[in-house]
């Protein structure tokens, strides 16, 4: 074979065809290169000579180099790396068809609305077996029960994964008649549309069992693989007093948010209802109460009403557009413990806003803002010490980012939900439409460290 065959066939075997004309050897080096095959019979007979052909094929070679050097660039940047082919080749399946979420965001909306029906029945009767934990705040047998029924269902579609839900099931373990009360619950609990139960694995098997699903929300969280955060009733307190309440569920992973549902049955089904003081309270489901919020990374909001059964038709959400901040409606907590309602009244009067807060319970605050009902969400740390639970942020930063917002802490930094079942590095949350953040963040800014 020729010197020119075994140059330019290598290259050419080596190609995809669309980059046989970026590959082709230029003429003058086939001509050197024909010539040179013709030479080097005679030459090879004869040290002397030998060396001189050395020498020139030296010099030949450094003449050419220039010309084809970048050809050869061009060439190997279309061979991936060595690395990646084999990380590509042992990434586990899951891992690479993961990237859609979209089962996990069907058995999410589906657990949360057969546990948001469980919290509803608690919601309408007197007894709602209320216990006082550790840290002074209130859990009912809504918590316990909801709890149970989202874990099963995830247990049962991804049973690798981990989980961090605010509830343990100590209390139950100890207290026999509660457990009956919460298993009799539970089991009552069931979608009205047996292709949708068959998703979320059916009944839960004894009331044991039940024990030891609540339990397995004691992952300590992190910044590594798939771990989903449950709060079973956020804003226990609303729920108590009769108002707005969320179950909320949110799948990280690698400590971020890819997949959040909120059920929020006290909020009205219809996106363009203006936020007010008792909004939904005096609203039956009949007339339209009840709304599942969710969001996948990268795929935008949406929100459905809640249902019985099979998921109801979702409709895209987004933030409301905002041309003058003054006009904006800023919620914050009811509950002057968890947020300082003075520092909110400061930053809305240095903004320029008139117009009284709207205080709501739990991460409806995060879908209400969502779906453009309102403008802001302000959560300012009432205590140094506090630190703010992924359980409670989770699921609502994701569906605000995904409706055109933006969630950061009282710095301007974003929730980092990597460090464990806290959010250790965050203070306070400030939620609002991506273009007017910033300037909400100089605004708590200023108030804040004036203090
Ligand atoms: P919200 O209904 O928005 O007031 O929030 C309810 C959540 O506040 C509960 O789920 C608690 O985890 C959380 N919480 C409890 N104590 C505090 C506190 N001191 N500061 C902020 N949040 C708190
Ligand atoms: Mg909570």
């Amino acid at each position: 074979m020729s010197v020119h065959h075994q140059v330019s066939s290598s290259v050419v075997l080596c190609l995809d065809p669309k980059f046989k004309a970026v590959m082709t050897v230029p003429h003058q080096i086939t001509e050197k290169l024909q010539a040179l095959e013709q030479e080097t019979m005679p030459v090879l007979k004869n040290p002397l000579a030998f060396t001189i052909f050395l020498i020139s094929l030296f010099v030949l070679a450094a003449s050419i180099l220039p010309s084809i050097l970048p050809r050869l660039r061009l060439f190997t940047s279309q061979i991936p790396p060595i690395t990646s082919i084999i990380s590509t080749a042992s990434r586990p399946h899951t891992t690479m068809s993961a990237s859609d979420y979209n089962k996990e965001l069907h058995v999410a909306l589906l657990a949360v609305q057969r546990a948001t029906l469980l919290t509803k029945s608690v919601f309408h009767s007197h007894a709602k077996g209320t216990l006082s934990k550790s840290d002074a705040s209130p859990v009912t047998i809504g918590d316990f029960g909801a709890q149970a029924l989202i874990i099963s269902a995830l247990q049962h579609n991804f049973p690798d994964d981990e989980i961090v839900a605010e509830e343990e099931a100590k209390d139950l373990r100890e207290n026999s008649q509660l457990r009956e009360t919460v298993w009799d619950l539970v089991q009552s609990a069931k979608l009205n549309d047996s292709t949708s139960e068959d998703v979320l694995g059916g009944a839960l098997k004894s009331a044991d069992g039940m024990l030891d699903i609540i339990d397995k929300g004691d992952s300590k969280g992190g910044n590594k693989g798939r771990i989903w955060a449950i709060d079973p009733i956020d804003g226990t307190k609303g729920f108590l007093r009769g108002g707005q309440y969320a179950v909320c569920l949110g799948l990280m992973v690698d400590g971020d948010v890819k997949v959040g549902v909120l059920g929020c049955p006290n909020l009205p089904v219809s996106d363009s209802e203006p936020l007010k003081e008792g909004i939904g309270a005096d609203q039956t489901d009949e007339e339209g109460k009840g709304v599942l919020f969710s969001a996948v990374q990268g795929k935008g909001a949406e929100s459905r009403p809640l249902a019985k059964g099979a998921l109801s038709e979702a409709k895209t959400i987004h933030m409301k557009p905002l041309s003058n901040i003054s006009d904006a409606t800023f919620c914050e907590s009811v509950e002057a413990g968890h947020s300082s309602q003075g520092d909110a009244a400061n930053i809305a009067s240095k903004l320029g806003i008139t117009k009284p807060s709207v205080r709501m319970d739990s991460q409806a605050k995060y879908g209400s803002i969502a779906r453009g009902a309102g403008d802001l969400y302000l959560r300012l740390p009432v205590r140094k010490d506090y630190v703010e639970k992924i359980w409670d942020h989770a699921a609502g930063d994701l569906i605000v980012r995904e409706a055109g917002g933006q969630v950061t802490d009282t710095e301007g930094k974003r929730l980092d939900f990597s460090h464990g079942r806290t959010l250790k590095e965050n203070k306070g949350v400030i939620a609002a439409p991506k273009d007017v953040h910033a300037h909400v963040i100089e605004a708590v800014k200023t108030v804040l460290g004036s203090k």
